[in-house]
């Protein structure tokens, strides 16, 4: 009995030694993970470094200003390394967050062409050097590659891969292994399967990969990556319901709810048998469940198993994007150029013929 927990423990006080972990500041944590690479982590949101011959180049910005500052001083006062480059990974503020201050700091940034035009639109600051699908870029005697895959969290969302270290950074088409398919607001669910066997087939053979989000690991997370989101054969085409061709949703309401009993407990509308629809700018959310529980106050959503579809707007029209049954949901306003996110526990095919 005794025998086995301090086996766990002497594990435990191993792995923390070897992760060699860097506090750069109270949010802001890197960790070495190969000769010449580091992980950095802010809220549980990674991005990478590579340093080479007294060069850097950074992938991913944390999600704040500060933060961003604190990892670019971190790179040249700690390391005395030039930063060559910022690749900026996908459009999402985890990813692009701290972009005005990195230009700020004169340290040129790049992205897939895509990304800039997305956050053209979005009002948001633009990566300056966009390239289409590959982009090699020197740091020291060395090359990194960024690399655009196909869709899946994100239209935009490319990988970077250090061939000198057999490092991928995966960004959010990579899953952490925690059992969540997370935010799929923006994914494309019909691809994603697809865009990670691609990933496999040019970099399979990375020694480490890291996920957007939590922690790192082989590249087990492809497969892990190619199996949660795999839908096939295919995820319900069925027309969409009338609900949202309501006037209703044409004016300012943001969710319009239909349910069969609509109850108040403490706080919480708990709404049986209903169908909730969620709009911001670019998108209708609409939830079909035995229960949906909703928070007026915080405009938050839950709900255990249902069906749910997203549909584009896209001038005057709605685009049906994502149709899949889940377990486990969660809907909430992320900010202004997010709007809301659906964060899923688990997908399902739906089975409706
Ligand atoms: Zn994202």
């Amino acid at each position: 009995m005794k025998y086995p927990l301090k086996g766990i423990i002497l594990l435990l006080i191993v792995n923390q030694l070897s992760g060699q972990e860097i506090r750069v500041s109270d949010d802001l944590i890197l960790k070495k993970i190969s000769n010449n690479c580091y992980v950095h982590t802010q809220n549980n949101n990674n991005g990478l470094i590579y340093i080479n011959n007294g060069q850097a180049i950074i992938v991913s910005t944390p999600d704040s200003d500060i933060e961003t500052q604190n990892l670019i001083d971190w790179v040249r006062n700690e390391r005395h390394s030039k930063i060559v480059g910022y690749i900026i990974d996908r459009w999402h503020p985890d990813a692009m967050g701290g972009l005005d201050i990195v230009q700020k700091n004169d340290i040129k940034t790049y992205s897939y062409e895509l990304t800039r035009q997305i956050a053209r639109e979005k009002g948001l600051p633009i990566p300056e050097i966009g390239f289409n699908s590959q982009k090699v870029i020197n740091v020291g005697d060395k090359k990194v590659i960024c690399n655009f895959l196909g869709e899946a969290h994100t239209t935009d969302g490319i990988v970077v891969w250090i061939p000198s270290e057999e490092v991928l950074f995966g960004g959010n088409e990579i899953r952490e292994h925690n059992g969540w398919v997370g935010n799929i607001s923006d994914a494309n669910l019909d691809k994603w399967s697809e865009t990670a066997k691609r990933i496999k087939k040019e970099y399979g053979a990375a020694k480490i990969v890291i996920p957007g989000h939590g922690n790192y690991g082989g590249p087990e997370l492809i497969d892990y990556t190619i199996n949660l989101y795999d839908l096939s054969p295919n995820v319900s085409t069925e027309k969409a319901s009338e609900v949202f061709l309501s006037t209703e949703l044409k004016t300012d309401n943001v969710i319009f709810i239909k349910a069969e009993y609509d109850s108040l407990h403490g706080g919480e509308r708990i709404l049986k048998n209903a169908i909730v629809v969620v709009q911001d700018s670019t998108k209708f959310i609409e939830i079909e469940s035995p229960q949906i529980i909703y928070q007026p106050v915080n405009q938050r959503i839950n709900s255990e198993t249902g069906r749910v579809k997203i549909y584009d707007k896209k001038n005057d029209k709605e685009i049906l994007r994502i149709d899949v049954n889940y377990n486990r949901l969660i809907v909430y306003e992320y900010d202004n150029t997010i709007g809301f996110v659906v964060v899923l526990r688990g997908i399902e095919n739906n089975n409706r013929n």
